[in-house]
């Protein structure tokens, strides 16, 4: 069965071509700046890798020219279009309508609308997407998979918030969090490694990239996590401020005499570590700026590192206890550093790390000491791969 996943952006699309057989990735690629004047793919197969610079002034345009390359004579990997067996697609905010991932229909569709209330910056791209491979690939079934979905098991106590409780019931004000299908891969994946069953394990997964969430996955099921009613909240990222006092919000919209979509912005974009530093939201540019002595850079990367270890501590509490610390994503696969930095401190949980285990990059890998009672991996997430599975699974139905 060959499947191939979709994840939408506002103007970017990203593809793999997944046979599902052996999960071998046979293509992937990249469109960029969809609606810009310098639109480009970026297609890789076997190792090799073009590029096409051309105006793709929307997503439909976007779908048919990465159909295009995928059955082209040179670059291409399969024949004709139907080769592909169904196309499943990140879709970031499911809501409480969904809480695992599902064969699109009409009615689905009309609930992702009502979704996009929740993520109106996400979610309408992927709704765009699957309208662009539903016309172009009218036979061919598609399957939307959530990044909120795995968080559904999370109880009440963890994702209410301590307002009035009809914000809830009529604007569904909660924690959904999010990287569900990441969290819940990693999961599964470092179960696998140790050789016991996830339903005996009790994880903290550190999902640290340009976006960062921490999950407790408790025998399997998510029960908490950092992210909330956005992925603005929990521990500061690349642009984004993370937990922050309300009230700062607006003192500073009154003040600055601001509007919601300033204050959206300054949140949003111009915080986390890029607001501390002033120097960069990308993590190998604060530690070469720290590392050459800029003060901004190195309290930028410890009020991370601090975040971070602080909702180890209560995640752990949480679950009472933890079985497995796990990093995973850009700066938790390769962030020797800083995986260094947020673990230390933690050996009073009895989490002990291996410097020399810790100098690894990209793979799985256990890092703790042998005589570290909470286990710490490296796991590279792979959504592509979560989602082409739960796709396979429901089309196989
Ligand atoms: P992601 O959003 O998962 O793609 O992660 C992007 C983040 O990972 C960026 O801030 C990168 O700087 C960071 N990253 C990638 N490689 C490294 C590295 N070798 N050391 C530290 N951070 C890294």
């Amino acid at each position: 069965m060959i499947i191939l996943v979709v994840n939408c952006g506002s103007s970017s699309l990203k593809y793999q071509l997944i046979n599902m057989d052996n999960e071998e990735v046979m293509a992937k690629g990249l469109v960029e700046k969809i609606g810009l004047a310098d639109s480009q793919l970026t297609h890789k197969w076997s190792g090799q890798k073009k590029v096409i610079q051309q105006a793709i002034p929307d997503h439909h345009v976007a779908v048919k020219l990465v159909l295009d390359i995928l059955t082209d004579p040179q670059c291409g990997v399969i024949k004709s279009m139907d080769a592909i067996d169904a196309v499943g697609h990140r879709v970031v905010h499911g809501g409480e309508a969904f809480s695992k991932s599902t064969l699109i229909t009409d009615e689905v569709m009309q609930a992702l609308e009502k979704c996009s209330a929740y993520a109106p910056l996400h979610n309408p791209p992927n709704i765009v997407g699957i309208n662009a491979c539903k016309a172009i690939m009218p036979n061919v079934p598609q399957v939307a998979v959530f990044d909120t979905a795995f968080h559904q098991t999370m109880p009440a106590k963890a994702f209410m918030y301590g307002l009035p409780y009809e914000l809830y019931q009529k604007d569904g004000i909660r924690r959904y969090g999010f990287h569900g299908t990441s969290h819940r891969y990693v999961a599964g994946e470092v179960a696998k490694v140790m050789g016991v069953p996830v339903e005996k394990l009790r994880i903290i997964n550190c999902h640290l990239g340009n976006g960062s969430s921490l999950c407790a996955i408790k025998y399997g099921k998510s029960v908490d996590t950092t992210m909330g009613f956005t992925p603005l909240a929990g521990v500061l990222m690349g642009t984004r401020c993370g937990d922050i006092d309300p009230a700062i919000v607006t003192t500073i919209m009154e003040k600055r005499h601001l509007s919601t979509k300033d204050m959206d912005k300054l949140v949003n974009k111009e915080s986390g570590v890029l607001g501390i530093s002033g120097v960069s939201s990308d993590f190998r540019d604060l530690g070469d700026a720290a590392a050459k002595g800029n003060k901004r850079a190195q309290l930028a990367l410890d009020m991370f590192h601090y975040q971070v270890r602080k909702e180890i501590g209560a995640f752990a509490a949480a679950m009472g206890g933890v079985d497995v610390i796990t990093f995973t994503a850009g700066v938790g696969e390769n962030g020797i550093e800083d995986r260094a930095a947020i673990c230390q401190g933690l050996e009073f949980l009895g989490a002990k790390l291996d410097p020399e285990r810790n100098n690894v990059r990209g793979k799985d890998a256990l890092i703790s000491t042998d005589d570290s009672t909470v286990k710490i991996y490296v796991i590279p997430t792979n959504e592509e791969i979560m989602i082409a599975r739960d796709t396979k699974d429901i089309v196989s139905k």
